[in-house]
């Protein structure tokens, strides 16, 4: 068992007395519903309790949604990693926060102290989550990260009126008050871990660029390879609407329905091959029948359909990075290709911490604008009907729902009444 220093934060969730919020909870595998509960308080020196105006549904949360991880799951767990909101009070510790800030809620929970941390290693963060789960099985464990499992921490998430943020100062982000709030929420997770994936594939000038998968991250690893000065972007996908969406972008749309070896057909119109590939479809999506198979009987729980197509794509000592949600092992993995051909393959989760203020100065000074991927708007009240909108592509070409609170209608009138 590798040597761990203990955790520094609680995570525990400690109810106010008298004041209630409204909150997303997991009830079942397809069960998301808004129960009433009591707020959280300031529970260690260093925590914040955000009072959120707005929040969204991730990816990440609709495998939980979809049953991949309900053995890690606890009905009433609150879910949740991506909101912003307005500081409502702070422990003794908190040094750059005040209440009446208003804050990006990174979904990272990093202590700031350790050895990981020292290296901006964030989300490698080895003294917020006591879950040893992880541990066991990968021989290290990942940072706390809000409302996604007890393998992480088992932190309230932020689907809800009211978050506590452990360790705020590095949890969250200042922001300016009159930028639109769907500016800030795109970048509490979307963005920042879309520039993960273009720094750990080491996107650079003049690089032809593969990504697959056309989701909120995919396309904005697409656009943010574009500012990193990449010449080409290939965008795969089976979906058409999202694929018209890379290509108004200005990408070269790939559609896996009417190319399934898209190695193949990449390296027929690209024969020196990408000089990235990048994976943002996560370990669910499968192209070829074996794996198809093998997941739906659990034989294999990540598919390798997307990664063997990427390392076939990518050139000779090339760079492939994987920042879709992968968390077991699959079968067929091409390891005479990877050997062979000289790639360098590296995965991560966001080390959002890393790149902020970075990110949101560009958003700031208008060179980036994270708020297309909000097809959607909502009150978060109607938030488990989303749920089921969003787990099956309902809404062709929605990409992602900016839910409001009721705190957050009412600001919004104050400002534009
Ligand atoms: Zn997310
Ligand atoms: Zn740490």
């Amino acid at each position: 068992m590798a040597q761990v220093e203990s955790p520094v934060v609680s995570t525990a969730y400690k109810p106010h007395p008298t004041e209630k919020m409204k909150a997303a909870m997991w009830m079942g595998n397809r069960t998301i519903e808004i129960g009433t509960v009591s707020r959280p308080m300031v529970t260690d020196p260093g925590d914040a309790i955000v009072h959120v105006t707005h929040c969204t549904i991730c990816g990440s949360d609709l495998h939980i949604y979809e049953g991949e991880l309900d053995e890690a799951m606890k009905k009433g767990d609150i879910m949740g990693h991506e909101a912003i909101g307005i500081v409502e009070e702070v422990g003794d510790k908190v040094q750059k926060l005040r209440p009446g800030d208003r804050v990006i809620i990174l979904p990272i929970i990093a202590c700031g102290q350790c050895e990981y941390c020292a290296r901006k290693e964030y989300s490698y963060c080895d003294r917020t989550n006591p879950s040893r789960d992880l541990e066991r099985v990968y021989g290290h464990r990942l940072s706390g990260i809000f409302g996604y499992t007890g393998l992480l921490g088992g932190y309230a998430g932020d689907q809800a009126e009211y978050c506590r943020v452990p360790n705020a100062d590095l949890t969250c982000v200042k922001a300016p008050k009159d930028i639109p709030a769907k500016k800030l929420l795109g970048l509490a997770d979307v963005t920042t871990t879309a520039w993960h994936g273009c720094e750990l594939a080491e996107v650079r000038q003049g690089d032809v660029v593969g990504v697959w998968g056309c989701g909120p991250v995919g396309l904005s690893i697409q656009l943010l390879s574009k500012l990193r000065g990449a010449s080409k972007v290939y965008a795969v996908d089976k979906d058409p609407e999202r694929l018209k969406i890379a290509e108004r972008f200005g990408m070269i749309p790939v559609d896996v329905s009417t190319h399934p070896d898209v190695a193949d057909y990449i390296l027929s119109i690209q024969p020196h091959g990408l000089d990235r590939g990048i994976e943002a479809s996560g370990f669910r999506s499968t192209n070829k029948a074996p794996h198809a198979t093998m997941r739906s009987l659990r034989v294999e729980r990540d598919s390798g359909d997307t990664i063997s197509a990427i390392l076939k794509a990518t050139r000779k000592c090339g760079n492939v990075a994987l920042i879709g949600d992968f968390f077991f092992s699959t079968h067929d993995f091409p390891t005479g290709m990877l050997m062979e051909k000289s790639l360098t393959i590296r995965g991560g989760q966001l080390m959002a911490q890393k790149y902020h203020p970075f990110l949101l100065d560009l958003v700031i000074q208008g060179k980036y604008d994270p708020s297309w991927m909000f097809t959607f708007e909502d009150e978060f009240e109607n938030i488990s009907e989303d749920y089921r909108r969003f787990s099956k592509h309902g809404i062709p070409g929605g990409l992602k729902v900016c839910l409001v609170t009721e705190f957050g209608r009412k600001l919004e009138k104050q400002q534009h009444p």
